[in-house]
């Protein structure tokens, strides 16, 4: 059975005031009018699935979400085209990755016909909130929390609230593509063996902060997560995953369980080999990657992810040293995939895989 969305458009935000906030948009500041929200309850799944205006969520102070961090979320975008159409990249991609994140946080999974009609009514509701201009977007945020109150942590939530909401975004560089200096953490691991590292929960974040600042001490922009049984294999960067590019042979670290199976990552896989490269999932040690990058075998690293889309990195740094890629700048590889990918975003290049959903 599917849902039915009860559907309330509200008075929105004054046209020039939206004009103002459009005219520059900032990732994650202003969001828009309207929200979606679906409950779920143990008796009767989820229910009452709604469009209504945006605003604070009213919580218990024991909702389980606050004490014990059962919480999921996804993130995507929306672009407006030159024919005025707005579309999505992969969204079903996004809604079947929920529901694996949902199995590992033991979450009830939500149909992907109800997350896709929530992200249609939200971006078709608020459609004069999708920025114009290169690389500019709505971002859209969906999330699913656990909202029974009690403190008692014996068994997963007796009910969960799935919201999604969103937000114009501008484009990650406002000048040129600029690359991103990393810091190699031996302190701190992101994930480990059997852990949630797989999974896109909230908790996987709030671990991550302290380093991201050792990283920042370091003089530099993004951490990298190395295994955290040996501290010695590469497994993704800040949010994002890393693609190594020897020449015309790229390498991506493999889905091992405590990395997250970026959809970019995953459209990188595919772009790469559309344009005859060779684009393998494999193992990458922090030994290899300094050697290859200083003998010149490993001409170029990126990492990529939908906040960032591609993002060249041009210089790395460990307890040990730092080195190059190349000469630290954007290499010809990385910038090629970059408009590959933002072409068939923005429509100036064919859609030849079907990614691309049009929302309103
Ligand atoms: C979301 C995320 C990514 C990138 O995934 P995309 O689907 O490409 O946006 C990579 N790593 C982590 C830890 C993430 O949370």
């Amino acid at each position: 059975m599917s849902l039915e969305f009860s559907q309330e458009r509200v008075v929105g935000t004054p046209d020039a005031e939206r004009a103002r906030v459009l005219a520059d948009p900032v990732f994650g500041e202003v969001m828009t009018d309207h929200m979606v929200t679906i409950k779920w309850s143990r008796e009767r799944g989820w229910h009452d699935a709604r469009l209504g205006a945006y605003g604070p969520l009213t919580l218990d102070p024991t909702a389980q979400v606050f004490h014990y961090g059962q919480e999921i979320f996804e993130g995507l975008k929306a672009y407006r085209r030159a024919d005025g159409s707005i579309v999505s990249f992969r969204p079903d991609a996004n809604a079947a990755r929920l529901n694996t994140s949902a199995a590992r946080m033991a979450m009830p999974a939500l149909p992907e016909e109800a997350f896709l009609e929530a992200l249609r009514l939200l971006v078709d509701a608020d459609r004069d909130w999708v920025p114009t201009g290169e690389g500019r977007s709505l971002y859209l945020r969906p999330f699913m929390i656990a909202t029974q109150s009690s403190l008692g942590f014996y068994r997963p939530s007796d009910s969960y609230l799935f919201v999604v909401v969103a937000g114009p975004a501008g484009a990650y560089f406002k000048g040129g593509v600029e690359p991103v200096s990393v810091w190699l953490t031996t302190d701190y691991t992101r994930a480990a063996d059997g852990g949630t590292g797989a999974a896109k929960c909230g908790g996987n974040y709030a671990g991550t902060l302290v380093a991201q600042e050792q990283a920042a001490e370091h003089g530099c922009d993004q951490v990298v997560w190395l295994d955290a049984k040996e501290r010695r294999w590469v497994d993704e960067m800040g949010t994002s995953n890393m693609f190594f590019v020897y020449g015309d042979r790229l390498v991506t670290p493999e889905l091992t369980g405590t990395l997250l199976a970026g959809i970019t990552r995953d459209s990188v896989l595919t772009l790469a080999r559309d344009l005859g490269l060779v684009a393998e999932e494999g193992r990458i040690s922090v030994e290899q990657w300094r050697a290859d990058a200083e003998a010149g075998r490993l001409t170029e690293v990126f990492s990529c992810g939908t906040s960032s889309m591609i993002t060249p990195v041009g210089r790395a740094k460990s307890a040990d040293g730092e080195w190059l890629m190349g000469d630290g700048r954007p290499g010809a590889v990385t910038m090629r995939l970059r408009a590959e990918l933002m072409g068939i975003q923005s429509g100036e290049l064919p859609d030849r895989h079907g990614w691309v959903h049009k929302m309103a």
